[in-house]
């Protein structure tokens, strides 16, 4: 039996991982939840699997949930709250496994803490990654953490790769991780719509139901641009060996292109049940409750490659993760903070990409060797983003 901290469980992919844990109670024990706001939700999800901890954002939000649980009788859970819980429960010793669900740069303290602690990680929160990539691999290997990819493509690629591949590490008969990417609702519009599309068809991807967040980072393609630092990361690899490939259908959810001319890809319905499935029960399987994939329904494989000059986000991402140091963090925090923007519909969908590009040569970049050089660049990075977007 295992004891696992969801940080973030009350988000999409946390409701996925209690949903696949739920039906593995002789494998798994819920010993730590965390929600930012979400008090109903993260009430209901401690009737049910009786946390030992549940972690929520601020100490007025706290005191509620302990009243609401203490009237429900759920004696068994005790209500923390800040960034510092995050970092505890992410730590403690009857955690073995950690699932990083937390969306954006709030979730490095608590993921880089599950590994410095050498836990299991299971990673879905790319954002940490992609902001201190390389703290974060040497914290894995010293702490001799076992590092599991939650992103579909990076699973997928974790899945393809060589046996007793372990991530962080090179694999020499492997040339290119070709990643998979949907191309987002915003595909085929013409280019001069862009502009004036709202978050709403922004958040209405074709194929995944996701966080507002991750779902406007598809529609810009800033997702695959970070999924494409989180590749070079990962498994070792040059950014001009990680080839993004737009696949309409999402059911090839990413390939592996071996030195002998063999191309292995993961196929499956497009449910994120299924890498983190993958995921918990590693090295072994279990099931997920996702129905196999009907093949004959899909007919078709589609294949193409992205259009740079409609997904500036992309281009932006290959330059960061090229130049390293700081870059990433900064291209990161910028998106974040205009993503924001444009979710409270205060700036066009194409400011995002412009903002990106604004900090990106403003702000100053470094070595990313030290958590407060990273902390410090996504500092910098926010403070330019708020200001260019003031501008405007
Ligand atoms: P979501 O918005 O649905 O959930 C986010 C979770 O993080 C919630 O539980 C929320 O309470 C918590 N949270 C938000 N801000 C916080 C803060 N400041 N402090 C502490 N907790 C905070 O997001 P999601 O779609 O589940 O995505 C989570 C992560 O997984 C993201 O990094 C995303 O890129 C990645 N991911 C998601 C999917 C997907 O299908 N949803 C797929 C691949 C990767
Ligand atoms: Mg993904």
């Amino acid at each position: 039996m295992k004891g696992i901290c969801i940080l973030g469980s009350t988000g999409s992919i946390g409701v996925s991982t209690l949903d696949v844990v739920a039906r593995h109670p002789d494998r798994y024990r819920v010993v730590a939840l965390t929600a930012h706001n979400n008090l109903e939700r993260l009430y209901e999800q401690c009737l049910r699997f009786e946390p030992r901890y549940a972690v929520l954002g601020d100490g007025e939000q706290r005191a509620r949930l302990r009243r609401r649980l203490q009237a429900a009788g759920v004696r068994r859970t005790e209500v923390l709250c800040g960034a510092e819980a995050l970092v505890e429960v992410a730590a403690l010793p009857e955690v073995d496994a950690v699932m990083a669900a937390i969306v954006g740069a709030a979730g490095l303290l608590p993921t880089l803490a599950a590994a410095r602690a050498g836990k299991t990680v299971l990673l879905a929160n790319k954002e940490a990654l992609v902001m201190a990539g390389q703290l974060f691999m040497a914290a894995v290997v010293e702490a001799g953490a076992v590092l599991l990819p939650v992103d579909s493509e990076h699973n997928a690629v974790f899945q393809c790769m060589p046996a007793g591949y372990r991530a962080g590490r090179p694999a020499p008969e492997v040339r290119r991780v070709l990643l998979t990417a949907s191309g987002g609702p915003f595909l085929r519009l013409p280019l001069a719509e862009l502009e004036h599309v709202t978050p709403e068809q922004a958040i209405a991807h074709p194929n995944w139901v996701m966080g507002r967040k991750i779902s406007v980072d598809s529609a810009t393609m800033m997702n695959k641009g970070l999924e494409v630092i989180e590749a070079c990361l990962l498994f070792g690899m040059a950014p001009e060996n990680v080839q993004v490939v737009v696949h309409r259908q999402s059911v090839i959810h990413s390939l592996v292109d071996y030195v002998d001319g063999t191309l292995l890809a993961q196929m499956g319905n497009p449910d994120m049940r299924v890498p983190i499935a993958h995921a918990l029960a590693w090295p072994g399987r279990f099931e997920s409750g996702v129905e196999p994939l009907d093949l004959f329904e899909v007919r078709q494989l589609d294949f193409e490659p992205p259009d740079l000059a409609r997904f500036p986000c992309l281009r932006l991402a290959y330059e960061a993760v090229r130049s390293g140091g700081t870059l990433p963090a900064i291209l990161n925090a910028a998106n974040e903070v205009a993503v924001a923007h444009f979710l409270e519909g205060r700036i066009r969908f194409t400011a995002i990409p412009e903002t990106v590009d604004h900090c990106m040569t403003a702000v100053a970049t470094g070595p990313a060797d030290t958590l407060e050089a990273v902390l410090e660049a996504d500092r910098s990075a926010r403070a330019a983003a708020r200001a260019f977007l003031a501008r405007r």
